[in-house]
């Protein structure tokens, strides 16, 4: 192939087109040279919407509703799905069936359920519940800490040193969830050194992976990477995740800018599911259908199926009588 042409070469590489059967019509993805574009090769989706998603539903979500979701979701092919919150029922009465669900759920032997814990009490619960991982979720910003979990974030980072502890004496690992990363509801924008710092804290007690969250999806690009470029300063990139809200419409481009610079955990929400109770009009978290096809369009591994998310992203939207916030399921699902 000496002298073939390089247009034509760059043909020969389609060899390795994957094709895409979607409801609608066919979609082929270019495997693309993803060293040269600095992107990682496979991507770990975490899927926070029967937790980060049903939490912000005002009506009470029935528990066999939350399970089947949930199943559906371990057949999708996702590696981690954090199920429920072990929160107190009187804060959140949206999780109060949380050890129901927990139980009832089809466990997958390749798949990991986390679950929320907020406090000791919390995690003992979860624990015999039969939880077998947990995460803890502190703040950036010292009011948000004082108004979404009540302490400032000193007394926040004592309580999860205890429950970090607790876990690693029984082998169960910790992900930590830090809020706020770009902004924050009472005090606008928070300090990239001060996400470096509270991310360092928690992975320093010993949680394997900092979820670094843009709960209110105000980050663009340009604050996603400043706040990388500290964060990436103090803990290893392989420890990180991003947790992106698509509030402004920012979430792809933030997510694919932490991708650039060597991410790859993305927490997403099925159908987008979740709200922001501190912006009006808000979307919540990014839709995993979204993220997922644009991954599957940049040639990135991901192992989960994207028709298989739309399916329960259809069952649990009909069943919150909603409809969808991913805009590819609006395109590609009927
Ligand atoms: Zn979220």
């Amino acid at each position: 192939m000496g002298n073939v042409p390089y247009a034509v070469k760059h043909c020969l590489s389609y060899q390795h087109l994957i094709k895409y059967q979607y409801g609608t019509g066919e979609t082929i993805a270019a495997e693309q040279d993803l060293h040269s574009t600095g992107l990682p090769q496979h991507v770990k989706i975490v899927e926070v919407g029967p937790r980060d998603g049903l939490q912000n539903e005002k009506e009470f979500v029935p528990t066999n509703v939350k399970i089947e979701l949930i199943n559906g979701l371990s057949e999708a092919g996702f590696s981690t799905i954090e199920v429920t919150s072990f929160v107190s029922s009187k804060w959140v009465p949206q999780m109060s069936d949380h050890s129901e669900v927990l139980q009832a759920i089809t466990k997958y032997p390749d798949v990991h359920y986390p679950v929320l814990t907020p406090n000791m009490q919390g995690f003992l619960s979860a624990i015999s519940a039969g939880a077998t991982e947990v995460s803890v979720f502190g703040s950036a910003s010292e009011t948000f800490s004082k108004k979404n979990i009540n302490c400032s974030i000193e007394e926040s980072m004592k309580k999860f040193e205890e429950i970090i502890k607790a876990a690693n004496d029984m082998n169960v690992p910790v992900r930590g969830y830090v809020s706020c990363v770009l902004g924050c509801p009472y005090e606008g924008k928070i300090a990239p050194n001060k996400v470096a710092e509270v991310s360092k804290r928690l992975y320093g007690m010993g949680c394997y992976e900092i979820s670094l969250g843009d709960t209110i999806g105000v980050g663009t690009p340009g604050s996603m990477k400043k706040m990388l470029d500290d964060v990436m300063k103090e803990v290893p990139v392989k420890a990180l995740a991003v947790h992106c809200h698509d509030t402004y419409g920012q979430a792809l481009a933030n997510i694919l800018t932490a991708m650039q610079m060597g991410v790859n955990v993305v927490d997403c929400s099925v159908a987008g599911l979740g709200g922001c109770p501190y912006a009006n009009g808000a979307t919540g978290n990014v839709a995993t259908e979204d993220v997922i096809y644009m991954l599957d369009g940049l040639g990135i591994h991901t192992g989960v199926n994207l028709n298989k998310v739309m399916e329960a992203g259809h069952f649990i939207c009909s069943a919150l009588h909603k409809k969808t916030n991913s805009k590819v399921a609006q395109a590609l699902f009927h």
